[in-house]
């Protein structure tokens, strides 16, 4: 094993056969595997003797009680005998359980060459007495401790954060499955944990584990050392958020030793002793934080003041632990993209259609405003649109049948920034009354799907469309260059871009 943290791939196929096919796929990414003998069948299991000597890595043997989280369907004594049996394979670890007392087993594992994990799982949470219970684990210098805990929240996080501070110097393995404990997988190395459990997407060997190819070509994995720098976007849901793509890949094309992760927040309080643990040096803010975010800023800047909302939580400058300032890079988003549409001049005086008064839509009429464009603001619910209309110079209105011929108004430009069409409810149009005639230009902040059922129409009509993913982009773009003073390079803006491409006229 490397110095650093080792990465494992589980291997949950029901046949040692699938289980090589795996091995051989995702080989360039990992350094160890681990057979997890319980999947097998029992004449498969049987066989593994021979897996480590096919394998032509180090395997870990593991064989799992179901209350462990495993499938092993047989007696204690059973599981044991097969253990015995297996250990002169010549894998090069063998995982027990802490209560595991088997005469003997010990013995044979060492003498098979093979060294023990000595592993506790606990899926009810982190335990606060969680580094005494690790300490306990060994019941000799040679065994490896292991501790697979379930963080369920933010608080969990900190708790298993605090328990990795106070293991410094010990050689453990220790992780936090689901996906508030994602960062402690992913940073195994700079928290000091031996192993970093993985399995293939399609595979379900324990919650959220990453699969090895996002590890090593997204997150630089096995790059990462004490040294990394980390950085990280806020939300709640957040695990298939687009900003972990666009910021690694821009470290990795800058060559810095700097790492950006999803971090799946319920209690925001919490969350700041999780960023000061990690010395986390910057921090997307997405939705449900993006007001509940201030009250912990030392400073905001002018645009967060007006808008009342914050998008980038950067450290203030000099400090190390909790004073943070705040800007909002959702505004400059938005209008780089437009300026595009306009072949590079917003008009003075454009008469613009704003759908939506939730969050986005804030940055949204900041933008326009400041064009000096005169906006027209729909929204489902009237008075949400009528209480922004007391903090932006816009004319507010229901959402309703009489919209559309209010809208034609308000036509040169229509944006569509209410959360009508996204992933959950793809397919639904908000604005379905309206009819384009193919002069506007039509700006969708939902990238996902990157083209919504709005848009599409408005495709169709043959209008100048500006894809959510501009936005995406473009707002990445500012938040970049306040995290590291440094331009993102061109390959961490090509996402969908093709289809942007292809589809705008
Ligand atoms: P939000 O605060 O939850 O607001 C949602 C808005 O959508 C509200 O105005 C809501 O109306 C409206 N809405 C929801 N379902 C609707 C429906 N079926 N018909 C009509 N209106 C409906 O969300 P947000 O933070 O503003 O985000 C809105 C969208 O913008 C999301 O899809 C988000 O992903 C996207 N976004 C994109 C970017 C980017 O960079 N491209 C940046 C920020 C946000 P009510 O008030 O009546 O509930």
């Amino acid at each position: 094993m490397s110095g650093g943290s080792c990465l494992c791939l589980c291997l949950t196929g029901p046949t040692l056969e699938s289980d090589l096919r795996l091995l051989e796929e995702y080989r360039p990414y990992i350094e160890l595997a681990e057979l997890r003998a319980d999947f097998l069948s029992a004449e498969e299991a049987a066989a593994a003797a021979r897996f480590p000597r096919l394998a032509g890595l180090p395997v870990i043997l593991t064989i799992r009680r179901a209350r462990d989280g495993g499938r092993f369907a047989g007696s204690e004594s059973e599981r044991v005998a097969l253990l015995r049996k297996l250990a002169a394979g010549g894998f090069a670890f063998v995982d027990l359980e802490q209560d595991v007392a088997a005469p003997g087993l010990e013995a044979d594992i060492e003498a098979g060459g093979g060294r023990i994990i000595r592993s506790m799982h606990d899926f009810s949470g982190v335990p606060v007495d969680l580094p005494a219970r690790i300490r306990r684990l060994a019941r000799s210098p040679r065994e490896l401790p292991k501790a697979a805990v379930m963080t369920r929240g933010t608080a969990d996080l900190v708790r298993l954060l605090d328990a990795f501070g106070e293991l410094a110097g010990t050689e453990k393995v220790l992780l936090g499955m689901g996906d508030c404990g994602f960062a402690t997988r992913v940073l195994a190395s700079r928290l000091g944990s031996r192993i970093c459990y993985s399995s293939p997407p399609e595979a379900n060997a324990a919650p959220r584990q990453a699969d090895p190819r996002t590890l090593q070509m997204l997150y630089r994995f096995s790059r990462i050392d004490a040294d990394t720098a980390v950085y990280g976007v806020i939300g709640n849901p957040i695990m298939h958020s687009l900003s972990p793509s666009i910021h690694n890949r821009g470290f990795a094309a800058l060559g810095l030793n700097a790492v950006y992760l999803p971090f799946l927040v319920d209690d925001l309080a919490s969350f700041w002793a999780v960023a000061d643990s990690l010395d986390i040096r910057g921090i997307s803010v997405t939705a449900p934080f993006k007001e509940e975010v201030l009250p912990a800023l030392a400073r905001r800047d002018a645009l967060v003041e007006a808008l009342g909302a914050c998008n980038t939580v950067t450290r203030v400058r000099g400090t190390q632990r909790g004073e943070w300032e705040g800007t909002n890079t959702d505004v400059e988003g938005f209008l780089g993209p437009l300026r595009e549409a306009f072949a590079g001049a917003i008009p003075r005086g454009l008469r613009a259609t704003v759908i939506g008064a939730g969050g986005a839509s804030r940055a949204v009429l900041q933008a326009l405003v400041s064009q000096g464009a005169e906006v027209l603001l729909l929204n489902r619910t009237v008075e949400r649109a009528r209480e922004l209309a007391h903090r932006f110079p816009v004319r507010a209105a229901p959402l309703d049948e009489r919209a559309p011929a209010l809208a034609r108004e308000y036509s040169r430009l229509i944006v569509q920034a209410s959360s009508a069409g996204m992933e959950h409810d793809a397919g639904v149009d908000p604005f379905p009354g309206y009819q384009f005639s193919g002069r506007e230009v039509v700006y969708e902040l939902i990238y996902r799907p990157p083209v919504t059922a709005f848009l599409d129409r408005a495709r169709r009509a043959g209008c100048r469309l500006v894809f959510g993913e501009q936005m995406l982009l473009a707002q990445a773009r500012e938040q970049f260059r306040l995290f590291t003073g440094l331009n993102l390079p061109p390959e961490a803006l090509e996402l969908h871009r093709e289809y942007i491409h292809e589809t705008t006229p």
